[in-house]
């Protein structure tokens, strides 16, 4: 069985920046599971996984553009200390749910300085070219019930 929409499919990855930096992988011996065709991963790599079976092994890069999208100043402000008051604690690195621009959306603190907090709205991983390297494990049809929910079930899984 080849992948196309409406299965769900496991595989392997590791996720590198330009740098080889491993940013992201599948745990130790779990694969990630997906449904495939309903937006559960980043565009370009579900078009490079579109016909592919198992046991297939493939080397891609993903531009910003078909991954997590361009780096965007528009999504970085500068707000007063005071507008977190709710927060206890704030630091660089954490992420947070704020209003922006563009409605509520993660944001990350990205600098402190003097009375001033910068938020970054932008994905982590934003501007970025991603290398996966991945193995296709298991495909098979989804049931009726994961395509209802638009995504994969597996044995185990607590989100039910
Ligand atoms: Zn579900």
């Amino acid at each position: 069985m080849t992948i196309a929409p409406d299965q769900v499919v496991s595989i392997r990855y590791t996720l590198k920046n330009d740098a080889g930096d491993v940013l992201d992988s599948s745990s130790d011996g779990e694969p990630l599971t997906y449904l495939h065709g309903h937006g559960n991963l980043i565009p370009g790599l579900e078009r490079e996984l579109a016909g592919k079976k198992p046991g297939d092994k493939l080397q891609v890069k993903i531009a910003p553009a078909e991954g997590y999208g361009e780096y965007d100043k528009a999504l970085v402000q500068r707000v007063p200390r005071r507008a977190l008051k709710g927060v206890p604690n704030v630091r660089v690195g954490m992420r947070l749910q704020a209003q922006t621009g563009r409605g509520e959306r993660a944001v990350t603190v990205t600098q402190l300085t003097g009375d001033l907090v910068t938020l970054d709205g932008n994905h982590p991983l934003a501007g970025q070219n991603l290398n996966f390297e991945v193995e296709v494990g298991e495909v098979r049809t989804a049931t009726a019930e994961e395509l209802a929910h638009g995504h994969a079930h597996t044995p185990g899984d607590p989100h039910h």
